[in-house]
């Protein structure tokens, strides 16, 4: 497809960006796509290939959004649950959904997803996509879809959440979609109605700005997670304590934009986990992250009391709940020395996605322990006593020695009257050889801001549709409530997919049916 530009004007200076040979541009089209992710290109391929003339924006200088770091989407009932005797039903999978976000979604959004969800994975895979079913936890059923690599028309290989982007990137360009990168839609264009006819756009590397004429915009922008102001001022938590774990700047701006037009915000959630992090916020990843995800270790608080069932660690998003809700918002995973042979010689207990399997043997964990602490690192310790370890930790002494108490004494009985931790995750502990990991609640993405009803369609404060405006993925309201469940594997990934390619089918339909 040709990308129409009616008046390209170049300005020698322009005085707004400060930049040199900035020009303007106006450009027409069908549909615009706010952003990459699965949410973004499958807008935008279903709708070229409903037959409308599509331009995607991205603001980074890379496509792929949060959905190149994911791994699997959702799929209950589909061709590859068949295959495997799968035996969650559609039925099961609502209910169990339903009861696990405490009816706060919106049931019909639900039940379309539920329903709509294998058929959206056969349309995935019609697009070079392939799956396999992995059931990770014993807290999950059967529904997370795993990506298998996928090699682009470059001949670059990836897998998992970055294979579906290339895959859907490459169908995007063969149907002639104009893909513009770094350049970030930055308000909705609107007449005198109130319809959305457009979307303004500036490439923040050569600062040429963009008027796109549309029929229909579909917002796709992945959410809040990396502003720190609106995961205050949207959801009440502290953005120091509640950390994005993939940080590409996803600043709510497709949310914002909708709202500034009349939309309604919705209910905000996340989908939320853990792990350990240094002073500074940066996410520590390698076999310290997977070291912090054992349901075998005992797990204190500021307090120095323990916290939680540590087989919570299965659950990564109820196990970020669970530690943001401490004091300070953190926690200490404690293990000894026998643990660590355990890591590294029988493999872990809990795995970290299928990156990391249940069963991997941390070969490099002492070392990144040693590395991590001759630094002056302070979200990892090593000690010979309660003691030295309380004061490492900056925990209470006298918690400390009565929470190790309590808890090898529930080792040595095989039952733990506290919190119920089953007798296979009780190690005792040996106070002379012990490390502990600072715990910290972090975030995969936000969930949640726009309104829609069935069609996607951006809803007002009054309920009705904002003509012309389209939403998708995980700047959608409607679909989880307070918290995350992982439960139903892939739910986020998979709605954010079958909420983009509806969208886009739905608007090149709507534009079909006005002709
Ligand atoms: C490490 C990690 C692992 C995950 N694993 C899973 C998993 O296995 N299963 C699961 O269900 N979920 C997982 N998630 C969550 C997953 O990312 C989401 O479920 C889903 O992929 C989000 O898709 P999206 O298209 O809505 O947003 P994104 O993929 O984030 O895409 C949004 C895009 O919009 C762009 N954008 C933002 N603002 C603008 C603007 N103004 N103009 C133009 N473009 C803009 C962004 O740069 C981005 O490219 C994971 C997330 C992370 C970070």
């Amino acid at each position: 497809m040709k990308l129409i530009s009616k008046s390209l004007v170049a300005v020698a200076v322009s005085l707004a960006f400060g930049s040199v040979g900035a020009a303007e541009h106006v450009l027409n089209t069908d549909v615009v796509v706010i952003g990459t992710g699965s949410a973004g290109l499958s807008a935008t391929v279903q709708a070229a290939e409903a037959g409308a003339k599509v331009i995607t924006l991205e603001k980074n200088p890379f496509i792929g959004g949060g959905t190149a770091f994911a791994e699997g989407l959702f799929g209950v009932e589909s061709e590859w649950n068949r295959l495997r005797s799968d035996t969650l039903t559609r039925e099961k999978a609502f209910e169990g959904i339903m009861e696990r976000h405490m009816h706060e979604p919106n049931a019909q959004q639900v039940r379309d997803f539920v329903w709509g969800c294998a058929e959206n994975l056969e349309w995935l895979a019609k697009h070079d996509i392939k799956f396999e079913v992995v059931r990770m936890t014993p807290w999950e059923e059967a529904t997370w879809h795993v990506i298998a690599p996928y090699t682009n028309s470059k001949g670059v290989t990836t897998n998992h959440g970055a294979a579906l982007v290339n895959a859907l990137k490459d169908h995007a360009d063969k149907l002639g979609v104009k893909t513009m990168v770094q350049t970030p839609a930055t308000e909705l264009i609107a007449n005198k109605k109130g319809e959305v006819v457009g979307v303004k756009a500036i490439n923040t590397r050569t600062k040429d700005t963009y008027t796109i004429n549309a029929k229909k915009v579909i917002i796709a922008t992945g959410g809040f997670a990396d502003s720190a102001e609106k995961v205050q001022a949207w959801s009440h938590r502290d953005p120091q304590k509640w950390v994005s774990c993939a940080p590409i700047n996803k600043t709510g701006d497709g949310i914002q934009m909708a709202v500034d037009k009349g939309a309604a915000m919705g209910q905000v959630s996340y989908v939320g986990t853990y792990g350990t992090a240094d002073k500074n916020n940066r996410v520590t990843i390698g076999d310290m992250l997977t070291a912090s995800w054992q349901p075998s270790a005992l797990w204190v608080n500021a307090k120095g009391e323990r916290f939680d069932n540590e087989e919570v660690a299965f659950s990564f998003s109820q196990a970020g709940n669970s530690i943001y809700r401490q004091q300070g918002s953190f926690g200490w995973t404690i293990f000894d020395e026998k643990q660590i042979q355990f890591m590294e010689n029988q493999g872990v207990d809990s795995g970290v996605g299928v990156i990391v399997p249940v069963g991997a043997k941390l070969k490099n964990l002492r070392n990144e322990i040693a590395e991590n602490i001759a630094k002056g690192a302070d979200h990892v310790v090593k000690a010979s006593s309660i003691e030295e370890l309380a004061k490492k930790t900056s925990l209470p002494v006298g918690n400390l020695k009565k929470a190790f108490e309590t808890y090898n004494q529930a080792c040595d009985q095989g039952f733990d009257g506290q919190f119920f931790k089953k007798s296979r995750y009780l190690r005792k502990l040996d106070p002379t050889k012990l490390y502990a990991v600072k715990l910290r609640a972090l975030n995969f993405t936000s969930i949640g801001g726009l309104l829609v009803n069935r069609n996607f369609e951006v809803l007002d404060k009054a309920g009705n549709p904002i003509k012309n405006l389209y939403a998708a993925g995980v700047d959608l309201s409607g679909y989880v409530g307070a918290t995350y469940t992982t439960w139903s594997s892939g739910y986020a990934f998979g709605f954010s997919a079958y909420s983009g390619r509806h969208a886009g089918l739905n608007a090149a339909n709507a534009i079909k049916a006005s002709k």
